[in-house]
């Protein structure tokens, strides 16, 4: 059995007294977790049984995903003055340990966020969301069911800005009526687990007006999200939300989902929502079935009504199921999208490389482009999905720039099949590109498509292996 050579003399524990004190913040991460062993905490926890041994820690920030004694060490650190708890914990069999723990910080806490591997701890954190001081509370959002009880004081709470619901959850009793004005400083809402017949959400009519800035819609399964996205969002437009709405994620729970499709029946309760910065719409495709149904001239609705778009992203793992028409949806982004930074979508690039390869002037003013108006788009970096380039280092070449021909700002095209030699080659050419373009001549775009290899500058046309 392990133990210490000797136990610390009363000056080591000073010692260790006078930094402890001096914490204010705990945010170990995996690569810098020290992590105290077994014998470590067991002597801490003789030491401080009954006292704090963090006194002035104000936040805690922790991804625990691998510690496995996190919850040991909590009951140790959570001071009376702590006001941030931010936990991710796996193993759920913790969550009464956490809960807890934060007793001492029920005057402070102003923002706990747990986040667990599906947890149903509903009785310890209804209690801590009814015990904490409610003009403090800013954020609440525990991956876990509530109360009803709960669910009612937090939707009354002052000052809470940040909520996350599961929609099972907010079922009312018989009997139970709503207060006619819910979360009045609401800003971000996070639902999960919505079904069909989630009638809660009917409720969102009651929230405040004019503040959701943010919002979070996880589906139970894809027809979930086809007949109740629309009414969703037709509750909460009481809310102002086509006023007020910047960042919209709609994500399928657990991800996978065979017959999820994004077509233009999804994108379409979204168009009025114009002042959007963050759009993501959360699926993977698997087992053949590709998720992708957006046509070209949905893609172009979308961006449109979207104008304020910095993030968008129309899946989360991609297959390498190719889409129906090449470049068009690109040069949609590229013409309307005058904020874009980030973009995830599927693409046809075989399709691009073939249309543009048999012709050596593509990137002259190609009526596909849209004419000399583009160049206005800001992308710094698209994820497509995994699919084949052909052709080569030629494919390669023409493929990055054709990209690079629609956003010139571009400083990274990566697929997420990252071992592929061929996409690692387009990020290369990417990079070497835009560098000549910075440093290169005026003129033509083709005459600017210089790039520098071994021996300095070489033309775009040089075979490069
Ligand atoms: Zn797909």
């Amino acid at each position: 059995m392990q133990q210490f050579i000797r136990q610390p003399s009363e000056e080591e524990w000073d010692q260790f007294s006078i930094y402890a004190r001096r914490m204010r913040s705990l945010s170990p991460t995996p690569l810098n977790a020290v992590f105290p062993s077994q014998i470590a905490l067991e002597l801490l926890n003789a030491r401080f049984s009954g006292c704090c041994m963090l006194p002035n820690l104000r936040e805690i920030r922790w991804n625990a995903y691998k510690e496995r004694h996190a919850a040991l060490v909590l009951p140790l650190t959570v001071s009376p003055f702590l006001t941030v708890f931010n936990l991710w914990l796996v193993d759920t069999s913790h969550a009464q340990v956490v809960a807890s723990s934060l007793a001492p910080a029920y005057d402070s806490l102003r923002s706990i966020v747990i986040s667990w591997n599906d947890s149903e701890i509903v009785q310890e954190f209804s209690t801590l969301l009814l015990k904490c001081n409610p003009n403090q509370l800013r954020d609440f959002g525990v991956d876990s069911p509530l109360s009803w009880t709960a669910f009612l004081h937090a939707s009354q709470l002052p000052n809470l800005r940040y909520f996350v619901i599961q929609a099972d959850a907010a079922i009312p009793p018989s009997g139970a009526s709503l207060p006619t004005t819910m979360f009045p400083s609401l800003r971000y809402l996070d639902i999960r687990g919505i079904d069909t017949d989630s009638t809660w959400l009917q409720s969102l009519k009651r929230i405040y007006p004019g503040n959701l800035g943010g919002l979070i819609l996880e589906f139970k399964h894809a027809t979930a999200v086809k007949k109740t996205l629309p009414v969703t969002l037709a509750h909460l437009r009481s809310t102002a939300l086509h006023q007020t709405l910047a960042e919209l994620t709609i994500d399928l729970r657990g991800g996978y989902c065979p017959s999820f499709e994004v077509d233009g029946t999804t994108i379409e309760p979204l168009l009025s929502l114009n002042q959007l910065t963050t759009l993501v719409i959360s699926f993977v495709c698997g087992q053949g079935k590709c998720g992708h149904k957006i046509s070209d001239e949905d893609l172009e609705k979308l961006v449109k009504a979207m104008p304020k778009l910095r993030f968008l992203a129309l899946g989360a793992k991609l297959c390498s199921v190719p889409t129906n028409n090449p470049v068009k949806d690109l040069v949609a982004i590229a013409k309307h999208c005058k904020h874009l930074k980030k973009l995830t979508i599927h693409t046809n690039v075989e399709a691009i490389i073939n249309s543009f390869s048999d012709r050596g002037d593509f990137l002259v003013e190609d009526p596909t482009f849209g004419g000399p108006a583009l160049g206005g788009c800001p992308l710094r970096s698209i994820i497509f999905n995994p699919c084949p380039i052909p052709n080569g280092v030629q494919g390669v070449k023409i493929f990055a720039s054709t990209l690079l021909r629609l956003f010139p700002h571009l400083a990274e095209a990566t697929s997420t099949c990252p071992v592929s030699p061929e996409w690692k080659l387009v990020g290369a050419f990417i990079t070497a590109l835009r560098l000549a373009l910075v440093t290169g001549e005026s003129g033509s775009f083709v005459s600017r498509m210089k790039f520098a290899d071994g021996d300095g500058v070489a033309d775009a046309d040089t075979e490069v292996d």
